[in-house]
């Protein structure tokens, strides 16, 4: 049932499983965030990724948010259910900080490697760091590196990884102490001119940059699902996936 030419590469499904957050960073992409909010509805997206799964070829899933283990119990069975269709790469994006009890924290890196996460990318940086308690979040990356959840630390870098200036500094800083627990850096992203960075960090940032998560909406290649449960517009509650994507126009 692949009928529409500009999915015809359509490779990755993605999950915003919140835009509640427990963050409040200053370069934060997505503007203000609420403590508690909207949430995907897990059985639907689950019933969503399995139909895209039968009719493109997926290769990977992420979850994300906001902060989306603020409802773990959302992000479990959407991995659990990528696992099961054999989706070669599973990530999800977290900032490490959606509980100060040490047993929750260690119950959740438990149920991700029972999940089948297994690209797990931690927000680690200056601007984290401003809102965010770092030693729950060092709680986290530790009990990960425990249950062998595959974790790189990804940074948010302003300009980009090499140039010198006050929040790289501390980044670097931080990635070090972060290290030391046994995790990999990844190459993270540089911020650009979006949400909050255009207000807080404008005298940094280039306003032409291109947001480096745009897709040509002539060929799509990774399809985003909404906590309201919307893609493209339309809920997956009411609608199957498929007759979505056969509608997309890329107007
Ligand atoms: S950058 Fe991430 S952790 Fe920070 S406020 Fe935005 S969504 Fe939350």
């Amino acid at each position: 049932m692949r009928t529409n030419q500009y999915l015809r590469n359509l490779n990755r499904v993605e999950f915003i499983i919140t835009y509640a957050c427990s963050g409040r960073c200053k370069h934060c992409s997505q503007g203000d965030h609420p403590d508690v909010g909207e949430v995907i509805d897990a059985e639907a997206a689950v019933k969503a990724l399995r139909e895209a799964a039968q009719n493109y070829s997926i290769k990977s899933i992420m979850t994300f948010g906001g902060e989306p283990l603020i409802y773990a119990d959302r992000v479990y069975p959407i991995h659990k259910a990528a696992s099961e269709l054999n989706i070669p790469k599973r990530q999800l994006i977290t900032n490490g900080f959606f509980s100060r009890d040490e047993e929750n924290i260690r119950r959740a890196a438990h149920s991700l490697a029972d999940c089948g996460v297994n690209d797990l990318l931690l927000s680690v940086d200056a601007f984290h760091e401003e809102s965010i308690p770092m030693s729950y979040v060092k709680l986290f990356a530790r009990a990960l590196v425990e249950e062998g959840v595959p974790t790189r630390l990804s940074p948010a870098w302003l300009v980009s990884a090499e140039a010198d200036n006050p929040y790289n500094t501390r980044t670097r800083e931080l990635l070090f102490e972060f290290t030391s627990l046994g995790l990999p850096v990844g190459e993270g992203n540089v911020i650009f001119p979006k949400g909050k960075a255009l207000k807080y960090l404008a005298e940094y940032i280039d306003p032409n940059a291109k947001d480096p998560y745009e897709d040509d909406p002539a060929d799509i290649r990774s399809i985003s699902i909404e906590p309201d449960n919307t893609l493209m517009g339309k809920s997956i509650l009411d609608n199957d996936i498929m007759k979505i994507l056969s509608r997309y126009t890329p107007c």
